[in-house]
């Protein structure tokens, strides 16, 4: 029994890379185990018109989902009881750094260590001395939580991502660095959320697309920390445009709303898609 889900973020119209994502989780549900679950942590970015345009789109193009399930935006309490669970565990550290510290430190750097995705934080704030911690708090000032990935690599022990199209990836725990698992002005974020609510939602088979496999590096340490069920990945390719970049949401071109106000079928847009 395979339970998958699409999780889009209701921060524009779903295009073509969604349309993909949602086929693929669609296809790899066994029968009623495919849901829709939005995340919509980052409120700064979400718009309300967006959840029903989305629900909209993937009843025109056939990939409804068997069962929506609580968006992550009424999930914070829950979210907030992890981050107190992981503050107890001395997995998180309070990070008191702006964008424009860490920047600043990187550059400082000769050789500031480097992720997938760029430099990595330099820990700067997991060597805060008690003192400093104490003037921080006194002063009122809101910290960001970040992951020890250290510290949590030594209490896991070495672990495994199963993938089936990547198979077995082994966990490299400093891939992302200390990454902040509760921002400041959200208190949560997307990798803390979503470890939780695939576990609450009975998610035995993460799809997504490949550009997150780094991220599930991170979220296997969760799920081991917190005594979470291991889900299975398919990390899927992305769709680019002709030019090979990813599609994004800005791409409203090849958004499916687009397309069928241009009057194209449904199956006409899933043509599209990559075949499986
Ligand atoms: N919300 C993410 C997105 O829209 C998907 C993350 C996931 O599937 O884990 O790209």
């Amino acid at each position: 029994m395979s339970v998958t889900r699409f999780a889009p973020s209701p921060t524009g119209f779903l295009h073509l890379g969604h349309a993909y994502a949602a086929r693929v989780a669609r296809d790899m549900a066994s029968d009623g185990g495919y849901l829709l679950r939005f995340e919509d942590i980052d409120h700064t970015r979400v718009r309300s018109e967006y959840y029903d345009a989305a629900r909209r789109d993937l009843e025109w193009l056939g990939l409804q989902p068997d069962r929506e399930t609580d968006a992550q935006l009424g999930r914070s309490d829950r979210h907030g009881a992890v981050l107190e669970q992981l503050r107890a565990l001395e997995a998180v550290y309070p990070c008191y750094c702006t964008r424009k510290e860490v920047e600043a430190e990187i550059a400082s750097m000769t050789a500031a260590p480097h992720g997938p995705e760029g430099p990595l934080y330099p820990g700067t704030c997991r060597r805060l001395d008690p003192g400093q911690l104490t003037e921080f708090e006194e002063m009122g000032r809101q910290p960001a939580w970040r992951l020890d990935a250290e510290r949590v690599a030594r209490l896991t022990g070495p672990l495994t991502i199963h993938d089936r199209r990547h198979g077995e990836v082994e966990v490299d725990p400093g891939l992302l660095g200390d990454l902040v698992l509760a921002r400041k002005d959200i208190g949560t974020s997307y990798h803390l959320a979503v470890v939780v609510d695939d576990a609450d939602d009975g998610i035995t088979l993460v799809t997504r697309g490949e550009d997150l496999l780094p991220a599930t590096h991170v979220h296997r340490m969760l799920q081991k920390l917190l005594g979470l069920p291991e889900p299975e990945y398919f990390h899927h390719p992305l769709i680019t445009d002709e030019t090979g970049r990813r599609l994004a949401k800005r791409d409203d071109a090849r958004s499916i709303r687009h397309y069928r106000d241009q009057g194209l079928r449904p199956d006409e847009v899933l043509t599209m898609l990559p075949p499986d």
